[in-house]
C-alpha cells in the first residue's frame, strides 16, 4: 500500500513538473483584440506558469517546452461571458445537486469561455467553486461574483437581500461587501428611493454595483447615479418615447384597450412605435459621459422569443446539461415561457427586431457593450455556447466581427478594472487563451470552431476538448 502511494506521489509530481514546464504555441496568427486586426506575422506564443511569458516572431523560439503546432490557425484571448448564472437561485426549486451543478463549471472552458461575470448565485457555492478551480480540482472559468440580488421589501426570487427602507441600505450593503461580493447586483423591484439611497452610499465608498434598472428609475437616472452596467436594455424604449412620463406614471390612454395581456402589447407597441432616434441619441450620450456600460443579453431575448423552433436547433447541446437545468427549460415549469399567445409571440418578436437595432446605434454612438448571456434559469441561455450565439447577434446588431470580440475579450478586462491580467494577449497577462481554426474577424461565427484552449496555462487539444464533453453528456445521463 505503501509502495503504492509512493508511486501515485511520484506520478503526481510528474504531471505537476510537467504543467510547469513551458508550452509554446508555434507559428500562431495573433488576434489583437483591441484594433480588430491580425497582428502582421505569425508568432510563437510561450506559455509558462500560467502566465503569457513571451510573444515572439514565428521561427524564434529555442527552448525545449511542449510544442503545439499551430500553422494556419488563429489565436483569441479566453472569452468573458458577463452576465451568467450558473447558480441561478431561480432554479433552486430543482433542487440541484452539487454534483450536477458542477459541470456546469468546465462547459465554459470547453467552449472557449474562460471568465463570467455572476450576477447572482449562492455565494458560497460561489466561493467553493473559485476554490477549487484555483487549486485545480475543478476546470472552471474565473469568476468575479455578486453574490445575491439586492431587491425591494418583497423581493421576487429566493435568495435575494430585501432592502425594506433607506435606513437599512448601509447595513446591508456592508454585510454583502463583509461577504467577499465583488459588487452589487441591483434587482428590478428595488424602490426607486432606496436605489438612490443606495447608489449614493456604494459611491461614497466607492463600491461599485450594476444590474437592472429598477421598474421606478430611468436609465438616465441610471446612468447618472453612476450605474456601472445596465443589464438587458431594461426601461430603454420607455426612456426614449414621448410617453416616457405616462409609462412611468402608468396613465397611458389605452383607448378601448382591455385586458392585462392586451394592455402590455398595446404599452410595448406604443414604446416601438413612438420611438425617438433623438430623444435615443441624448440618451446613449449620457451612457458615454456617465462611463454607464451595457449587457444587451440580446440572445437571451432571441431565444425566448423563438423557443419553439430554437429549442430544435439546440437539440444536439441539451444533453451536455444536468437533468434539473433540461427540466427547468421547458414550458410547463419556466417561468420566462409562460404566456406563448401568438400576440405576445408576436410582440416578443418585434422587441427583439427592435433591440437589435438600438444596439446598432448605441455601438454607434459610442456606448461601451459587454457580451453577456444570462445564462441559468432563462431557456436555451447555454453555459459557453451562448457566449457564441451572443457575438453572433451583435454582428446582427451591426457591430463588425472585431467590435463583436472586443465585447468579450478587452471590454471585460477594461470594466473589471484588470486589463494588466486580462483582455488581450500580451506578455505578463494570464494565459486564458482559445485558438481557433478559422479567422473570428472574416466571419464571427469562427469563434465556434475551437481547436484548443488555454486555461490559467493549461492547454486542452481538441481532442481532450471532445472526451471531456462526452464525459459530462455521459455523466448527466445518469
Ligand atoms: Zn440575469
Amino acid at each position: 500500500m505503501k509502495g503504492l502511494l509512493l508511486f501515485i506521489t511520484f506520478l503526481t509530481s510528474l504531471f505537476a513538473a510537467n504543467a510547469q514546464s513551458e508550452v509554446v504555441l508555434e507559428n500562431i496568427l495573433v488576434v489583437d483584440v483591441k484594433k480588430g486586426a491580425l497582428l502582421d506575422s505569425s508568432q510563437d506564443i510561450v506559455i509558462a506558469n500560467g502566465k503569457i511569458k513571451e510573444v515572439i516572431k514565428a521561427g524564434t523560439y529555442s527552448g525545449d517546452g511542449l510544442v503545439i503546432e499551430c500553422s494556419g490557425q488563429y489565436l483569441i484571448p479566453g472569452l468573458w461571458d458577463m452576465h451568467a448564472h450558473p447558480d441561478d437561485p431561480e432554479m433552486w426549486r430543482m433542487n440541484p445537486t452539487a454534483e450536477r451543478r458542477d459541470q456546469l463549471m468546465p462547459l465554459f472552458v470547453l467552449y472557449g469561455v474562460t471568465g463570467i461575470r455572476d450576477m447572482a448565485g449562492d455565494l458560497n457555492v460561489i466561493n467553493r467553486w473559485r476554490k477549487e478551480i484555483e487549486d485545480g480540482n475543478l476546470l472552471g472559468p474565473e469568476i468575479v461574483a455578486g453574490g445575491p440580488l439586492i431587491d425591494g421589501p418583497n423581493p421576487m426570487w429566493d435568495g435575494s437581500i430585501g432592502i425594506p427602507s433607506t435606513e437599512r441600505v448601509k447595513f446591508k450593503v456592508d454585510s454583502l461587501i463583509d461577504a467577499g461580493v465583488d459588487f452589487l447586483k441591483i434587482y428590478s423591484l428595488l424602490p426607486d428611493s432606496i436605489y438612490f439611497a443606495l447608489s449614493e452610499y456604494a459611491n461614497s465608498i466607492d463600491f461599485p454595483f450594476v444590474g437592472h434598472v429598477p421598474l421606478d428609475v430611468t436609465t438616465l437616472e441610471a446612468a447618472e447615479s453612476g450605474m456601472k452596467s445596465q443589464e438587458h436594455l431594461l426601461n430603454l424604449l420607455m426612456d426614449c418615447s414621448p410617453h416616457q412620463e405616462d409609462f412611468y406614471n402608468k396613465t397611458i390612454d389605452y383607448g378601448d384597450v382591455t385586458g392585462r395581456l392586451a394592455r402590455y402589447i398595446y404599452r410595448s407597441d406604443l414604446m416601438i412605435e413612438t420611438y425617438d432616434p433623438e430623444k435615443a441619441e441624448e440618451l446613449f450620450r449620457s451612457y458615454v459621459e456617465n462611463e454607464s456600460w451595457h449587457t444587451p443579453t440580446i440572445s437571451m431575448w432571441y431565444k425566448n422569443a423563438y423557443f419553439e423552433r430554437e429549442v430544435r436547433v439546440d437539440e444536439a447541446h441539451i444533453k451536455y446539461l444536468p437533468p434539473y437545468m433540461r427540466e427547468y427549460w421547458t414550458p410547463e415549469v419556466n417561468d420566462h415561457l409562460q404566456l406563448r399567445d401568438p400576440g405576445f409571440l408576436a410582440l416578443k418578436k418585434r422587441l427583439v427586431d427592435k433591440y437589435l437595432e438600438v444596439i446598432g446605434e448605441m455601438n454607434q454612438a459610442g456606448v461601451k457593450l459587454l457580451a453577456g448571456t444570462d445564462v441559468g434559469a432563462n431557456p436555451l441561455c447555454f453555459p459557453g455556447l451562448s457566449l457564441h450565439y451572443e457575438l453572433e447577434m451583435l454582428v446582427e446588431a451591426g457591430l463588425t466581427a472585431g467590435e463583436a470580440l472586443k465585447t468579450a475579450t478587452f471590454n471585460p478586462a477594461e470594466f473589471l478594472n484588470v486589463t494588466e491580467r486580462y483582455g488581450s494577449i500580451d506578455e505578463g497577462k494570464v494565459a486564458d487563451l482559445v485558438i481557433l481554426s478559422s479567422n473570428p474577424l472574416n466571419d464571427i461565427t469562427n469563434t465556434r470552431k475551437i481547436v484548443g484552449v488555454i486555461r490559467n496555462g493549461t492547454y486542452y487539444s481538441g481532442i481532450e476538448i471532445s472526451n471531456r464533453m462526452n464525459e459530462i453528456a455521459d455523466f448527466q445521463k445518469k
